[in-house]
């Protein structure tokens, strides 16, 4: 499978096999996509992992994979390399020579977009909100080390003023700088998503019945993607979310929102009058894929029955899940988002839900670094 950028060979990621060329045709979303610009940042594709053992354990006649996203690469890798290879697109960086973000004082985010702006030959500035109990420890130590300045806010609330006294300070020292939405959960972000599910789909067996994927979600970019590609490729996956810390009405919500959105930026082609295509041709195409995410999106399950006393406290059932794919799969999870998105699924193995035949993919969306401070 080609590894180079999808700008130069789209039909490498997109239509790595006739079976997908044929099945999806030319789908106009596709060559917008091409045409959105991506700046190459994760290691692709991340590879699909039998998990035999942890199925054999679990007593289920269900098939397990993971989906290693926790190897997108790029500073430790996790979910959000991809969203970032949309957000920081060739049309986004034009002039730019500083990133600006804001996370939690031990965020995987705030690591991630330090990582691509070192990568890029950027500066980087973190608003991190908290003081991390020691610096010299997890994310908060790779934050150091990846070369960002740090300011840190007492409060969360105080974050949006801080990125705008940090992004003035830079404009007024003849920079350019570029504020990175929390999470990267933006419309553009979400893209990067459509690539996984398009991986997804040439890693599964084409001829079973579609994957139950399991994922964790917190700012809903990672789920809005997924949505996103499910509907462009009209793959009838079904997608479970599970919350590591909001209200899963909230989840669905943004998810729904950021799928629509990003469906928008596909329809939206400034090049297609000079190609002969009228306006009618771009809202039919468009209506289409809109209504297709719309009914996918519709029929995602989002749940918190698996966040328990909040966000980043270790629940019971999360502790065993590592364990468990740990010891059975050689799969290491990570304690805030992982292991409660595996929780789910392991529960939803045991009643049976997922009955024996299926086949449940777990995306593994990273945070390692959690482990360790
Ligand atoms: C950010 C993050 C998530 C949640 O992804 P969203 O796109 O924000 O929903 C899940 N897992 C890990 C490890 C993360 O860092």
């Amino acid at each position: 499978m080609g590894s180079g950028p999808l700008v130069e060979s789209p039909s490498h990621l997109i239509f790595p096999r006739m079976r997908v060329l044929r099945s999806t045709g030319s789908d106009p979303a596709l060559g917008r996509l091409e045409a959105i610009g991506r700046t190459r940042l994760a290691t692709l594709p991340t590879p699909l992992l039998a998990a035999p053992g942890l199925a054999g354990h679990l007593g289920t006649g269900a098939r397990i994979s993971i989906k290693a996203d926790d190897c997108t690469g790029l500073g430790l890798g996790g979910n959000k390399v991809r969203k970032l290879e949309y957000e920081l697109g060739p049309p986004r960086l034009q002039g730019v020579t500083h990133l600006v973000t804001a996370g939690g004082a031990h965020s995987n985010h705030c690591r991630v977009t330090a990582a691509a702006a070192a990568r890029l030959g950027l500066k980087c500035s973190l608003v991190v909100n908290g003081e991390p109990e020691d610096p010299e420890r997890g994310n908060a130590l790779l934050h150091r080390l990846l070369g960002a300045r740090i300011v840190t806010v007492a409060k969360r609330e105080e974050r949006g003023n801080a990125i705008g006294h940090e992004v003035r300070r830079i404009g007024a020292a003849g920079g350019k700088a570029l504020a990175v939405p929390v999470g990267a959960s933006t419309e553009r972000g979400a893209l990067g998503y459509v690539h996984a599910v398009a991986e997804m789909r040439n890693q599964v067996r084409p001829e079973g019945e579609p994957p139950w994927i399991f994922t964790s979600s917190s700012s809903g970019g990672t789920l809005a993607g997924l949505i996103l590609g499910c509907a462009i490729f009209d793959w009838r996956a079904r997608l479970v979310a599970v919350s590591a810390d909001e209200p899963a009405a909230w989840i669905r919500g943004i998810a729904s929102f950021l799928s629509m959105g990003a469906a928008r930026l596909l329809e939206a082609d400034p090049g297609s009058a000079s190609r002969g295509v009228t306006g009618d041709d771009i809202s039919a195409q468009g209506n289409r894929l809109l209504n297709r995410v719309r009914r996918v999106a519709e029929d995602v399950l989002v749940t918190d029955d698996f966040v328990g006393d909040g966000y980043g406290v270790a629940t019971p059932e999360g502790d065993e899940a590592m364990r468990l794919f740990g010891a059975r799969a050689g799969v290491i999870l990570d304690p805030v988002y992982t292991a409660k998105a595996a929780a789910a699924l392991i529960a939803r193995l045991r009643d049976g839900t997922i009955a024996a035949g299926n086949h449940a993919v777990f995306l593994h969306t990273g945070g390692h670094p959690a482990l360790f401070r």
